[in-house]
């Protein structure tokens, strides 16, 4: 056994065998920003095999805070954070293998991305992903961490589909868009990060193992300024919970799931093209060299315009910066990029 893990295999509860599962294992994160960054982090150094990581941003000055896997230069980029991760994770340990997606996470991509992994590990930042991510894990009887951090605030739980409770026992209904506050609102601090990031972590471990009887079976809650943790005993699923004990999945079978929106608290929008698409580059900053100073790299295309930045992606996506409004950001997206 590779010497790198020799503290690991030394720890009892993961020993040689457990280091062997880890080491054969695929986690999928979704998100890579403070929390996906650390998650990513831990389970590559811990030797977890397969990492499939996906994330719909790039990177910029403000994640530097708290998003470890990430330096200035990748934000003087802008490069995408599912690259920059993949990049440095190499140099962390080039022994396991690092699928980068940039994309959006959504009802017609979650179900492709979750296949052939053992586990799933939430990293984002909003209700509408999560709610998506849980029925998809519950459909296809896929363990997912969930976990949350704002402020000095946060909290985990683990969903094992029919065996705890998940997203939807707890909480029915996605809370009204606005009513929650966020990391651009209310700011966040690393530490909250590292210990709901270092706690969900832990349970995937635990998961991947094969020792589910040391896992917490709570809800967490942490927040690290008040020196407060709570835990909440779960136990059952609810028979009447419309996910998993219904089984209709609302935001998977969604039909027309609106693709494009406000970026939460940071005075920018997503748009998403009609239908899936594969730009090209290369011709779009040709297109758009008369309008003023358009910045390439191999992932992206971004220009000024008014009082606006523009970054478009190569699967159509565009993050238009300086706006709140839907409608002017899809007029410009429309004006320039035209998909
Ligand atoms: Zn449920």
């Amino acid at each position: 056994m590779n010497e790198r893990y020799s503290r690991q295999v030394l720890f009892h509860e993961i020993g040689k065998a457990g280091q062997e599962r880890l080491l054969n294992s695929r986690v999928l994160l979704v998100g890579c920003g403070a929390l996906g960054c650390a998650q990513a982090e831990m389970l590559a150094r811990a030797g977890v095999g397969k990492l499939r990581i996906v994330d719909r941003d790039f990177v910029e000055f403000t994640n530097l805070q708290r998003q470890t896997l990430f330096k200035e230069s990748d934000a003087a980029d802008r490069l995408p954070k599912a690259i920059a991760a993949k990049t440095r994770i190499a140099e962390i340990n080039s022994e396991i293998d690092v699928e980068a997606t940039i994309a959006d996470v959504n009802n017609s991509n979650v179900e492709s991305l979750i296949n052939g992994v053992d586990i799933v590990i939430d990293g984002t930042d909003n209700f509408q992903v999560r709610y998506l991510l849980n029925d998809a894990c519950i459909k296809h009887n896929k363990t997912w961490i969930y976990g949350a951090a704002v402020s000095s605030y946060g909290t985990t739980m683990t969903v094992i589909p029919g065996v705890t409770p998940c997203l939807r026992c707890i909480f029915d209904e996605m809370p009204d868009a606005g009513s929650s506050p966020t990391c651009d609102t209310a700011g966040v601090i690393m530490p909250i990060i590292a210990t709901v990031a270092a706690t969900q972590v832990a349970e995937a471990i635990k998961i991947l193992v094969g020792d589910a009887a040391s896992l917490h079976r709570s809800l967490m809650q942490f927040d690290v300024w008040a020196n407060d943790r709570q835990r909440i005993n779960l136990s059952e699923p609810n028979p009447d919970c419309k996910c998993c004990g219904q089984r209709i999945f609302e935001f998977l079978d969604a039909e027309a799931q609106e693709f494009s929106a406000v970026l939460c608290g940071r005075n920018a929008v997503q748009i998403a093209p009609p239908r899936a698409t594969e730009l090209d580059l290369a011709q779009l900053a040709e297109k758009l060299q008369n309008i003023g100073e358009v910045k390439q790299n191999e992932y992206l295309v971004r220009f000024i315009s008014g009082e606006n930045e523009v970054t478009v992606f190569r699967d159509g996506r565009a993050i238009v910066k300086g706006t709140d409004d839907i409608s002017a950001a899809r007029s410009l997206y429309a004006r320039f990029i035209g998909v």
